[in-house]
């Protein structure tokens, strides 16, 4: 059977992605770091589908528990694809962010998905594909959100560079950048808030987990076999430069 590891894929834009895998025909691999309740009702949606799934412990900050991911039987038996999702956003202006927060951010969103990588590519199966969730706000920066942005933009350019070193050996990696999605980081949001996002988006609506989780499985598909390096913007139409 193939295997799927979705980091983080215990709720939000991860349990959308580790549901439209399973739909794919993988068995998930799931990761949580805090929310276990949500990732085995997760676990439960997929089984009760018929295919297999498994929730794992894992703090991505943490050597010793990504080092203990990669002992998982499913990860012996060879990864097929790999969702590097996991993420955090803690919404601090530029201004009063502090070095020991910056550290954190980075450790989790850039150095935790490097140490996934790091500790899984010996199982990688020889045709691999990654899908990295970067963000908009790697490309164009956020006065809430200075770390977010610089660990998003390292994301980025990260795996792309490992798409051009992995290329010759048939390995894909792309990086999804969502926009604005409907999840508990956006949670926060006044009405007034949520209503300026959706009038500075040009289709006009906040995107949901399964527009990302669509785009992840097409990347990881036959009909992209030609796609690596690139980064996908899903964001409803907001421009970039
Ligand atoms: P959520 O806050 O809903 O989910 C974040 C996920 O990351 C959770 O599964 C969480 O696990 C996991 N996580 C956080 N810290 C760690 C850690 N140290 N180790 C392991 N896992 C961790 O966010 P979204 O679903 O919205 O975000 C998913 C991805 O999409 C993130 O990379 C985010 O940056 C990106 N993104 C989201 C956007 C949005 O508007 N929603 C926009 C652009 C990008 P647990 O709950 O178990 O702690």
């Amino acid at each position: 059977m193939r295997t799927a590891l979705v980091t983080g894929g215990g709720r939000g834009i991860g349990a959308a992605i580790s549901k439209r895998l399973a739909k794919d025909g993988y068995r998930i691999l799931l990761t949580y770091c805090n929310s276990s309740k949500p990732a085995e009702m997760v676990v439960d949606e997929i089984r009760n589908s018929g295919i297999d799934a498994v929730a794992v412990n894992c703090d991505v900050t943490d050597a010793r528990e990504v080092a203990l991911l990669a002992t998982h039987p499913w990860v012996s038996t060879g990864i097929e694809v790999l969702v590097i999702n996991h993420g955090r956003y803690d919404r601090i202006d530029a201004k009063e962010l502090d070095i020991d927060h910056l550290r954190r951010t980075m450790s989790t969103n850039f150095e935790g998905a490097f140490l996934v990588w790091e500790a899984i590519k010996t199982n990688l199966v020889s045709n691999a594909r990654i899908c990295v969730i970067g963000s908009q706000l790697g490309t164009r920066g956020s006065a809430h959100g200075a770390d977010y942005s610089a660990s998003k933009a390292a994301l980025a350019t990260w795996a792309r560079s490992l798409a051009q070193s992995l290329a010759p050996e048939g390995k894909r990696v792309n990086i999804v950048a969502p926009g604005f999605v409907d999840t508990d980081i956006l949670a926060g949001d006044s009405e007034e808030k949520r209503s300026s996002r959706e009038a500075e988006v040009p289709l006009k609506r906040i995107g949901t987990p399964e527009d990302i989780a669509g785009t992840v499985s097409f990347l990881v598909g036959e009909e992209s076999d030609y796609i690596t390096g690139a980064v996908i913007h899903v964001n409803g139409g907001l421009y970039l430069p």
